[in-house]
């Protein structure tokens, strides 16, 4: 017989997790509208903007089957009437607890064999405060010290435009990527400077695309591999067909495979918040932001695997989208024992893309930087089951802008 970890859902405890997700929407329901206009674009990498029939509604209803237990209860004669009413009482309250612990356990009790692919964005490091060499060698330490302790394959994404001029870029820059290679880690792509393709000419991007891989390519093929992947800035990929065909014309052309993102975040706010913090000396808030980050990216996990399983059916190898800056280098020990807590394995991205849901088709020509499962469910004319992203707290914005 399977255990609970080890088969699908039962429709109560589907029941029970779309009651949790209504709950959150209903509490996050401002959220969900919210524009990316305005709240500081030089830290935003990509943004999920809620578009235009993104709703709340498809709330599903199942009804929880009845406990029915006294209803197979054998009357023993020889025992007194008293003693078969508490054995009928007793079978019904394990019978409540039981189904009770079924439709409220965590989800990390619901599926063992969960993998994620790590990809870091905007290499070398990206920080609120500035480029700064030292904690941008402070970050990449940090960050690469973790990912071998916690032996994650992680990809990371460059923006050559910070190593310097691209016809002479920094030494001490470019050994800031050299570690990540020395690591066994892989690099792709992010283009030259950050350039957001729905604000640039298809031949503009390609333009960067080009000027984004000297250095890069030449610190992979040092090591006998190949740069092969390509990350848009801000998930952007273009709002046209034609603009979306004209770019993937020149980056198959380059041998490129585009990386997706199935979960997404707003870990760059929380990130400008400690930057901020740590800044000022402020350990006891240092630790505060660090701990909200943590139960942040926990609520966030939980979200995309419900949208994995109700967007493909079941949850897929997921692709997490973090950034090169401080505040994952002093967590990602944390987040990465709590994944493994929740089932999770450490994939490369390459492993990831094995999973058949990244052949669905993604024809959203829409303005937001959103994930390849809001793609695929948009595509394929899926409306309603995308609300509830968890939030990030209003002090961790208001730290990141320095109120
Ligand atoms: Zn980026």
């Amino acid at each position: 017989m399977l255990t609970r970890s080890e088969r699908p859902l039962t429709d109560a405890e589907r029941e029970n997790l779309t009651r949790r997700m209504a709950a959150a929407r209903a509490e996050s329901g401002k959220a969900l509208i919210k524009s990316d206009g305005g709240r500081g674009d030089r830290l935003r990498c990509s943004r999920p903007l809620y578009a235009a029939g993104v709703g709340c509604a498809g709330v599903r209803h199942h009804r929880i089957p009845a406990v029915t237990t006294g209803a197979t209860c054998n009357v023993v004669k020889r025992r007194t009437r008293t003693v078969h009413s508490m054995r009928i009482a007793i079978v019904r309250l394990a019978a409540v607890c039981a189904l009770l612990a079924l439709i409220s356990a965590p989800a990390a009790e619901q599926n063992p064999n969960r993998r994620v692919a790590f990809t870091i964005d905007d290499l070398p490091t990206v920080s609120v405060l500035g480029d700064d060499l030292a904690r941008a060698r402070r970050t990449t330490d940090g960050l690469l010290a973790a990912l071998r302790r916690q032996k994650i394959p992680a990809i990371g994404f460059v923006n050559e435009s910070k190593l310097g001029p691209a016809v002479k870029p920094h030494s001490d820059r470019v050994a800031l990527l050299q570690q990540w290679i020395d690591t066994g880690l892989e690099l792709g792509n992010h283009t030259f400077s950050h350039v957001d393709l729905h604000r640039a000419t298809p031949e503009t991007f390609e333009a960067e695309i080009a000027k984004g891989e000297i250095v890069t390519r030449r610190l992979l093929e040092s090591t006998g591999r190949q740069l092969t992947f390509f990350r848009h800035p801000f998930l952007h990929t273009g709002t046209s067909p034609e603009t979306r065909k004209h770019v993937r014309a020149f980056l198959d052309a380059h041998r490129y495979v585009v990386a997706p993102v199935t979960i997404d975040n707003y870990d760059y706010i929380f990130a400008a918040a400690y930057d901020r913090t740590v800044a000022r000396g402020d350990a006891a808030n240092t630790r505060r932001i660090e701990d909200a980050y943590m139960d942040y990216m926990l609520s966030v996990v939980a979200f995309y695997e419900e949208q994995s399983r109700l967007i493909v059916g079941r949850e897929i190898a997921q692709t997490l989208l973090l950034h090169a800056h401080a505040l994952n280098a002093a967590t990602l020990d944390r987040l990465a024992d709590a994944l493994r807590t929740r089932g999770y394995r450490f994939i490369t991205l390459r492993e990831a893309l094995e999973d058949p849901a990244y052949s669905l088709r993604d024809e959203y020509y829409g303005p937001a930087g959103i994930t390849w499962l809001h793609r695929w469910a948009l595509t394929e004319g899926k409306r309603g089951i995308f609300a509830g992203e968890p939030v990030v707290p209003e002090w961790i914005e208001k730290a990141a802008q320095g109120r």
